[in-house]
């Protein structure tokens, strides 16, 4: 058995559950109750870590219409090779613009080691790459649980 991510969906416009479950998300249809089609789509971390084959799963949430408004929540989960492991682990982004955080976190599927945590500001990430402030008073990452050494390359 293939164990996946947990997902829960709820209707954007009118916060009804439009579904949930485990693994890929599937095609939502618009909201029964009030027929707005930006569902929002929460997938669990937690459970992240126990997945053994991931599908490239991506979930936006719009306020708006495709091509008029931008996505809002941008969520990626995949598959990230690990040169240092030697196969595949699992990649999970989170571009959050309502409340202007960026979340990745990789974790090792067979161990459920995380392996890179990040979480900051969405502003501090724009411009990908090595946009190192100079001064900054907060830390540019979260604390990272697992040991420093265990950074992806
Ligand atoms: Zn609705």
């Amino acid at each position: 058995m293939t164990e996946h991510a947990a997902w829960t969906a709820e209707c954007s416009g009118c916060r009804a559950t439009l579904g949930h479950g485990n693994g890929a998300v599937p095609e939502l249809a618009a909201c029964p109750a009030c027929g707005a089609n930006s569902p929002v789509v929460q997938i669990s971390v937690h459970d992240v870590a126990r997945v053994e084959v991931a599908e490239d799963t991506r979930v936006v949430g719009r306020h708006g219409e495709v091509g008029k408004v931008k996505p809002y929540l941008d969520q990626r989960v995949g598959d990230d090779w690990s040169h240092r492991l030697r196969r595949f682990v699992q990649r999970i982004r989170i571009l959050d613009r309502d409340n202007n955080r960026y979340v990745e976190k990789v974790v090792d599927p067979e161990t459920g080691e995380v392996l890179r945590d990040v979480e900051e500001p969405l502003s501090d990430h724009r411009g990908h790459g090595s946009a190192k402030q100079p001064s900054s008073d907060a830390p540019q990452t979260s604390p990272i649980k697992s040991d420093p050494q265990e950074k992806l390359r």
